[in-house]
């Protein structure tokens, strides 16, 4: 496993790292031993970053992960989870300063820990983003300070409210960023705000390689906000991998984890064995014939995304 900085954290966190929804059975019901069993493999496997939310099959995903880490030295691994957001719908969002401070109490106690290594705000799109630089904010800066957190991070998909918020607040204020969905085969323009978040010396977190399972044989899940055209371009990219012997989940791993400047790529899966092989091509060279191929046929829908979020954040 290779290991990379995240911003100006100090935390030196694993390329491949574990993404818990999947504990929520956020994509299908899960066998929940084997969800135990997968976070096991990942630390055994040199995995030291998981994150969480609890939103994630309304807290049941926090659950599951506290019983996973029982009886795991706290020194190996390190614990991300977010606040904000509670359900799928507006009205389940909540970044009031009196909520997420509940809420990180909330995630300690199902989480079984003394502390977070990092709290979020969970998809910043769908609030109020003065709110969130003069509430939110301040509010987890009071949490880092108590210790029950040691860094703050924020969490979205759409791009321009990561710079517009840290924009309008003090240097210092976020330490890292998550973004999913924007930086896989079929879009990548994350990179597009890289150069700022160096510059401000913000962490990189990379979510969705998979893009929620557009990039899979599988296919996406029926929830799945892409549009058809997206999701049409992935399955023949997916048919091609197949008629060629290869995967396009692997492709999508290896791309995803290339790009030095993106500290991490989270990666959900509740299967041990899906860990297992997630790793070890994680240390396979890529097949850059194969991912011609594959660029090629997602080109007509590159960047393509959705609009997610209140209208003024997109
Ligand atoms: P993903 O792109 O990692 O895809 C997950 C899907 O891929 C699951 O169905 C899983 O079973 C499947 N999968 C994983 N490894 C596989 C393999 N080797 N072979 C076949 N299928 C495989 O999407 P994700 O789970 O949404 O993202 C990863 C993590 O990133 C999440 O668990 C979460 O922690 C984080 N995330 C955060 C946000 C946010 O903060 N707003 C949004 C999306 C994701």
């Amino acid at each position: 496993m290779r290991y990379r900085l995240l911003g100006r954290t100090g935390l030196s966190v694993s390329v491949l790292s574990f993404g818990a929804s999947s504990l929520g059975g956020v994509f299908h019901d899960i066998d929940e031993q084997q969800g135990v069993q997968a976070v096991h493999k990942a630390i055994e496997l040199g995995i030291n970053f998981i994150d969480v939310s609890p939103y994630y099959g309304l807290t049941k995903a926090e659950t599951v992960l506290g019983r996973a880490l029982a009886g795991i030295p706290r020194n190996q691994y390190f614990l991300a989870t977010k606040c904000g957001r509670y359900g799928p719908n507006m009205r389940d969002f909540d970044f009031s300063a009196t909520r997420v401070s509940r809420s990180v109490d909330e995630s300690l106690a199902r989480l079984g820990v003394e502390y977070l290594d990092l709290i979020q705000i969970h998809d910043i799109e769908f609030g109020n983003i003065k709110q969130i630089a003069e509430e939110t904010l301040p509010a987890l800066a009071a949490i880092r300070d108590s210790g029950k957190a040691r860094f703050v991070g924020i969490t979205g998909l759409t791009l321009r409210v990561f710079t517009e918020l840290l924009q309008s607040v003090a240097p210092g204020t976020v330490d890292t960023i998550l973004s999913y969905c924007h930086f896989a085969l079929n879009d990548a323009s994350l990179l597009s705000i890289v150069p700022k978040m160096q510059e401000w010396e913000v962490g990189v977190i990379n979510a969705s390689p998979l893009g929620m399972g557009l990039l899979s044989m599988r296919g996406p899940p029926a929830w799945h906000p892409a549009p058809d055209e997206v999701k049409r371009c992935c399955q023949i990219a997916a048919e091609h991998c197949r008629l060629k012997g290869a995967s396009l989940e692997k492709l999508a791993i290896q791309f995803a984890i290339r790009e030095p400047r993106i500290t991490t790529t989270l990666v959900g899966t509740a299967d041990p064995k899906n860990i297992e092989r997630n790793v070890a091509w994680s240390n396979e060279p890529i097949d850059d014939l194969l991912l011609a191929e594959v660029m090629n046929i997602l080109e007509p829908v590159h960047n393509t995304t959705w609009v997610q979020g209140r209208i003024e954040n997109n």
